[in-house]
């Protein structure tokens, strides 16, 4: 029986910590530490006031450096990346985390990414922004590229932006209502699905 095949995307963009680093924030704690409520991060921040959001964020800084610092590329990482050089793929990474943990990490693993998009450039995933803005500086078109992620946040942002988004579920049962276009249980699962557009 043949293989399904897939049309090949025009451009592939990254979720970073989950999805080509192994989950090193522990979310429950870091809300704990900034003294917020159990919903989400960035958009629990921005109903703080001035000084306590001030305080919180150098708190959040604090636990997303020291996990840059400490972060471990996912199994699959190297051969997937590998892989996405030889088939000359654009690619873009796509994170609500900051700049700097960013380049903490992609320093730590001797990577880069021709377009990096975090949360200080614009409104932050689940918001299309992210993805719109990654798309614009690699000229290519949101329907033509894959999202791929680990959250629900990427799921969300991708299908908002007209992306195709790839799921990355570690084995896990997706904890929220969008439906993704694929979900694959880790990085192995991508390499295998991209030589199917090959
Ligand atoms: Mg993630």
């Amino acid at each position: 029986m043949p293989h399904p095949t897939f049309p090949r995307p025009d451009a592939l963009l990254f979720d970073m910590d989950g999805t080509l680093t192994e989950p090193r924030l522990d979310f429950p704690q870091m809300k704990i530490d900034m003294g917020i409520g159990p919903g989400p991060i960035l958009e629990s921040l921005a109903e703080l006031t001035d000084s306590d959001r001030v305080r919180a964020e150098a708190v959040l800084h604090r636990h997303e450096e020291d996990a840059a610092a400490e972060s471990a590329l996912n199994e699959g990482c190297r051969e997937l990346l590998n892989f996405i050089r030889q088939g000359a793929w654009p690619t873009a990474l796509i994170t609500r985390n900051s700049r700097r943990s960013v380049e903490t990490v992609l320093a730590r693993h001797d990577l880069s990414f021709p377009v990096i998009v975090t949360r200080e450039d614009c409104p932050h995933k689940p918001h299309p922004d992210p993805i719109h803005l990654a798309c614009r500086q690699l000229n290519v078109a949101a329907v033509n590229a894959w999202m791929i992620g680990d959250g629900r946040y990427d799921i969300e942002a991708g299908l908002a932006a007209g992306a195709k988004t790839v799921w990355i579920s570690h084995g896990r049962r997706p904890e929220f209502t969008a439906v993704p276009w694929q979900t694959i249980r880790n990085l192995f699962e991508l390499t295998t699905l991209l030589r199917k557009c090959l």
